[in-house]
């Protein structure tokens, strides 16, 4: 068996049913959910997003919202100032430029406040099922144990080298499998090394 064979079986065997933890119930929810979630847990931004979309309930009520009040409902989640402007920012330029709808458009949506390519990626996969990779922190962390990148190779870089490795079809099942293998099991600190079937060809094993 290869070694892509073997990471792609585990994780298929370890997380069958791996997916986007963020809640959303609307498109603009999802992409504010994937703003507020960097350096942050999904498990925040669900806290967060559950005050906030309940006391907004549409986009023209987030668009006319008041700075403090915003930052009153995501307080508990890193970098919640500037988050907060975003949050207003975004439900004003969905209204004002693409009628109120997230545009299926990497480069339109990089125009919103608080778009970085990272989160870009992660809606044009999760929402329209387009073929992209978000390279998050856990992403990274497996990606060098494994030897997939390079340390020192730039996210963009390994952006590159993982798209080239994992099968176009696959890709978005093996993100999110990825992502849930460092959440749950290789984990920054005390990775399950012990049980894990991948320790042949990891650099980092314990
Ligand atoms: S051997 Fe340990 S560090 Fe390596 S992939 Fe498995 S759990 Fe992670």
């Amino acid at each position: 068996m290869t070694n892509k064979e073997l990471i792609f079986n585990y994780l298929d065997e370890l997380f069958p049913d791996a997916h986007c933890e963020l809640n959303y119930s609307k498109d603009y929810e999802l992409l504010i959910a994937v703003m507020l979630s960097a350096q942050t847990t999904d498990k925040s931004v669900n806290k967060a997003t559950a005050i906030l979309f309940l006391k907004y309930k549409n986009l023209e009520e987030l668009s006319k919202a008041k700075l403090e009040d915003v930052e009153e409902c995501i307080r508990f989640i890193g970098m919640y100032k500037v988050k907060a402007k975003n949050v207003i920012g975004i439900a004003q330029k969905l209204l004002s430029d693409f009628g109120g709808v997230v545009p299926h458009d990497g480069e339109k949506l990089m125009t919103l406040p608080g778009v970085g390519n990272k989160t870009k990626n992660c809606v044009l996969a999760e929402l329209f099922n387009d073929p992209y990779l978000a390279v998050d922190t856990h992403v990274q962390r497996i990606s060098k144990r494994l030897g997939l990148v390079k340390e020192k190779d730039s996210v963009e870089v390994m952006e590159k080298k993982l798209v080239k490795f994992i099968p176009r079809e696959r890709l978005i099942k093996t993100n999110h499998q990825i992502i849930w293998f460092g959440r749950y099991f290789c984990k920054a600190i005390k990775p399950d090394c012990k049980n894990c079937k991948l320790s042949g060809i990891c650099r980092e094993k314990n």
